[in-house]
């Protein structure tokens, strides 16, 4: 097991990962920038290392510094969190030479799933869903419209290099085509400097989801079930929940136990997600995240696994702390992410926290890093808080949410609390019946009631 762990990260995710090394008796380090002195991640670990000015790229992306702050420190590991170099197989492989754990994935692994056309060359090859489309990027040789009829319209072109929603435009039909391949093009080069595109059937009404896997490096892999994050705005998660209202126990065997096969052949190492898009019936993949998400709290709730703390085993060559069988899904959880963000217009509203009440009670967690009289810098991501909530059932989790979000509080600054307080009494969302443009459409009607 490793001595000393080394936070790279700040904000509630460096909370997260400080409490399972507390529990697991492991020293911890807090890295942080000059914005983040008085961080709460700063205060509770056991050292703290101030690694440069606020912007991410001289603090906490700074590779230097932070191999810098191990040797001062005499860490023995890293874990990344989630974001900032979670996803970096350059920082894993340069950890590993300089005798460090980087407690994620194999680098090769993280670069494979890190091109969004080798990831899904993997997938299928692995004998994973994907959604029809082109062999890989489509060239100027390449007759796209061919390609395109063939698929069937509408076709959404997408960025190899993407994430974050950019780089994606829909062709409704043949006229459009060429115009979004540019677009999507000219927007993938500025945004990644790789204009290369692919096609693929678009969806029309999909839900998100995506299937928990844990492996142990050599083989061994499981997963977790699904989380159900179909709830969002620009592409960004709003909401999640576990298990999905709509899938069954059957159709979560068949695919969860697809991912984990996959896993196993590729001798997967510690936490990793797989996400879909599920419509009508079907699963398609679309991208595999190699690091712990924001949500993992949802398939916590579910399993009873913490899964940061198995990261953190795993990493350090531990077995799988469970066999497929048995592992058990009960009740149903929900996340909400509070953001520090006007709940209409969605402006950051960073600034100082006036006074703040945190929810309680059965069934209820917060996972924040803020306190009362604390600043939220305008640097970083405007996350306040997660509220996570499970009950035995749905309704008992809905009702218990509806409950949990009426009783926190928050002033000083805007937040999404209204938004959530608004969706959690409404119709469509109380029976689960939604989509991943639903929440835009609802936000774009304008009778929100936030
Ligand atoms: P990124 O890496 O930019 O986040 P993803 O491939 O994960 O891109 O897709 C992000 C979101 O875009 C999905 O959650 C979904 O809402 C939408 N999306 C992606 N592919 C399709 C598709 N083929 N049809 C419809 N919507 C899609």
């Amino acid at each position: 097991m490793f001595d000393k762990i080394l936070i790279a990260n700040r904000g509630e995710i460096a909370l997260r990962v400080l409490r399972a090394c507390k529990e697991l008796g492991i020293a911890t380090v807090a890295i942080h920038s000059t914005a983040d002195a008085d961080a709460m991640h700063v205060r509770l670990a056991d050292e703290s290392v101030c690694i440069g000015p606020p912007p991410s790229k001289d603090s906490y992306l700074n590779i230097p510094s932070l191999l810098a702050a191990c040797e001062i420190t005499g860490a023995d590991a890293v874990h990344p969190g989630y974001g900032f170099l979670s996803e970096n197989a350059r920082f894993a492989e340069i950890l590993a030479d300089h005798n460090l754990g980087f407690i994620g994935p194999k680098a090769e692994h993280i670069r494979l799933m890190g091109d969004k056309i080798e990831a899904k060359k993997t997938a299928k090859r692995l004998g994973i869903p994907v959604v029809p489309g082109s062999d890989g990027a489509v060239g100027p040789d390449d007759d796209a419209m061919a390609i395109a009829q063939e698929i069937g319209f509408p076709v959404l072109v997408k960025a190899a290099a993407g994430g974050g929603g950019r780089g994606m435009k829909v062709a409704h039909t043949a006229d459009d085509l060429a115009m979004a391949i540019s677009t999507a093009g000219n927007e993938a080069k500025s945004a990644f400097g790789d204009a290369s595109v692919y096609l693929e059937k678009y969806l029309q009404k999909p839900r998100h989801i995506e299937i928990q896997v844990l492996g142990d490096g050599r083989g061994g892999a499981i997963h977790l079930g699904e989380r159900d994050c179909s709830l969002q705005r620009r592409h960004q998660k709003v909401w999640e929940e576990g298990p999905s209202p709509v899938i069954s126990p059957e159709a979560r065997a068949r695919i969860g136990g697809i991912c984990a096969k996959a896993m196993q052949d590729m001798q997967y190492l510690g936490v990793g997600t797989i996400e879909f898009l599920y419509e009508d019936g079907e699963f398609y993949f679309i991208e595999m995240n190699t690091r712990i998400q924001v949500e993992h709290p949802v398939t916590e709730a579910i399993t009873g696994l913490d899964l940061v703390l198995e990261q953190i085993r795993i990493a350090a060559g531990g077995d799988l702390p469970v066999t497929q069988d048995e592992v058990t899904l009960t009740g149903h959880a929900i996340e909400c992410r509070v953001n520090a963000e006007n709940p209409v217009t969605f402006r950051p509203s960073p600034g100082k926290i006036q006074s703040y009440h945190p929810p309680g009670g059965l069934g209820i967690r917060i996972d924040s890093a803020v306190y009362q009289g604390y600043t939220i810098p305008p640097y970083y991501d405007s996350l306040v808080g997660k509220l996570i909530v499970h009950g035995k059932t749905r309704g008992e989790c809905l009702m218990r949410l509806r409950r949990a979000l009426d009783e926190m509080v928050v002033d000083g600054i805007e937040t999404t609390l209204p938004l959530f307080r608004a969706l959690v009494r409404e119709p469509s969302i109380i029976d689960g019946d939604y989509h991943i443009h639903w929440l835009e459409q609802y936000l774009a009607a304008g009778d929100t009631k936030v």
